[in-house]
């Protein structure tokens, strides 16, 4: 094996990196900014409303360290959060005043580097150089890539040696091509095969097109699906699942999808469930009763034709995975006339409903992950958050809020707990969530 570099080039350009970096973090020290945060003010700058999970991916660092970089901007006054309006989980940020005014200085910094480093260079050199850079940028994420790949099948390989599931036929019990959701993230990360039965009727357990306050009453009716499809076509493991649609549990004005899943595990009788509520839906209705009422904004609304639609007069259903302009018009045009007022509503099986599958596959993820989590004290699979508790106290007044604290992860079995923190970057609740400052 020949024990000689065949070039120190990749030496040579990490010590040139190195080297610019710490003339940066020279300079940037001038602004009083600490070590790495102009990476972050530019982006912040260049992306203002960033949310810190896009922040994370731009800077290729992840989200502990970003959220705690974030944390020490806000409190030097370099940024400010805003709640996203619609999803209180996200935060975007924005730069202040005095960083718009960093920003240019910290570019013209820049600028003034990049102007050293082409020092004797003449232009056709700096685009050459440009473009085989961007070659070789392109040679390597390639390698990149493949390796990004590898360590995530390590990672379900893991998770699948600890399933106990693995190799395990299990039964999806449901309907409308669920398994294109489900299947994957299941036989990933359980390592079990998962296998349907056309047809298997789920109507004999009433259908929801309900409110969420019934979300206990799914979960009877998820527990009673599983039950009987295992017994009925003779299976040990089972997957049933349910959706819920309606206005949403927290904001009232938003409408709302929840998904629920459940594995059961007739072997030891566990029941391991998990759900989501999403935003993320389209669910809408529109009622009309002129023969050329333009309802082409609904369709655009709803995301039609990739979202079908139910065509109905009162309580009658017409048609049904409506999905394409013509065969909808055509609907309308034979009916209006006969039943003077029609009604679209969007069709919410989750294959006529692109939205709705990507739920139930974030969902199908998370409950996959919980199905091949252990109890620490029992060794019980299933452990995963089932609640939250605690308060955080209000930043103006240090009374409780309704803001939860901690996740509670337990075990399906036992009475064994872990809490863990919600958000670390928050210490304290914004006064609009305290009934004693915004009653
Ligand atoms: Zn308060
Ligand atoms: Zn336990």
């Amino acid at each position: 094996m020949d024990s000689s570099l065949i070039s120190t080039l990749l030496r040579d350009l990490d010590n040139l990196v190195w080297e610019i970096h710490t003339i940066y973090e020279a300079s940037f020290r001038t602004f009083s900014l600490q070590k790495g945060q102009f990476a972050y003010l530019t982006r912040i700058c260049e992306n203002e409303g960033i949310n810190l999970a896009d922040l994370s991916f731009q800077l290729k660092v992840d989200k502990t360290t970003t959220t705690k970089a974030v944390q020490k901007l806000i409190l030097s006054d370099l940024i400010r959060k805003e709640q996203d309006t619609i999803d209180k989980r996200i935060w975007h940020l924005f730069p202040t005043d005095k960083t718009r005014q960093l920003y240019s200085q910290i570019i013209s910094e820049k600028n003034r580097v990049l102007e050293l480093c082409f020092a004797g260079f003449n232009s056709k050199d700096r685009v050459t150089f440009g473009s085989l850079v961007t070659k070789m940028s392109a040679n390597i994420a390639k390698e990149w890539e493949k390796l990004r790949i590898e360590i995530k099948n390590n990672v379900s390989k893991n998770a699948q040696n600890m399933s106990l599931y693995r190799d395990k036929k299990v039964l999806l019990a449901s309907m409308h091509q669920k398994e294109l959701a489900i299947k994957e993230p299941f036989e990933e990360i359980v390592g079990c095969k998962l296998e349907v039965i056309d047809n298997f009727n789920t109507d004999q357990f009433g259908t929801f097109s309900g409110e969420v306050e019934r979300v206990l009453t799914v979960y009877e009716t998820l527990k009673k699906k599983a039950v009987v499809a295992a017994e009925q076509y003779n299976y040990d493991y089972v997957i049933s699942s349910e959706g819920a649609f309606g206005p949403h549990p927290n904001y009232l004005l938003a409408n709302s999808d929840t998904e629920m899943l459940l594995f059961y595990d007739r072997v030891n009788d566990y029941f391991i469930s998990d759900y989501e509520i999403s935003m993320e839906t389209n669910l809408a209705d529109y009622e009309f009763d002129q023969p050329d009422d333009d309802y082409s904004k609904f369709l655009e609304k709803v995301m039609f034709p990739s979202h079908a639609l139910i065509l109905k007069a009162g309580n009658t259903v017409l048609a049904k995975g409506i999905n394409d302009r013509a065969t909808l018009d055509q609907l309308v045009s034979e009916n209006i006339h006969k039943y003077g007022k029609l009604k679209f509503e969007t069709d919410m099986r989750a294959m006529h409903n692109p939205s709705r599958m990507k739920i139930i596959n974030i969902l199908a993820n998370k409950l996959a992950k919980r199905v091949v989590a252990h109890c620490k004290k029992c060794d019980v699979p299933g452990f995963g958050i089932t609640s939250y508790s605690g308060y955080l106290l209000c930043e103006l007044c240090g009374l409780p809020t309704k803001i939860k604290k901690y996740r509670d992860y337990k075990c399906i079995k036992c009475d064994h707990i872990e809490k863990e923190i919600v958000d670390s970057s928050i210490q304290f609740a914004d006064p609009k969530y305290c009934d004693f400052c915004n009653p």
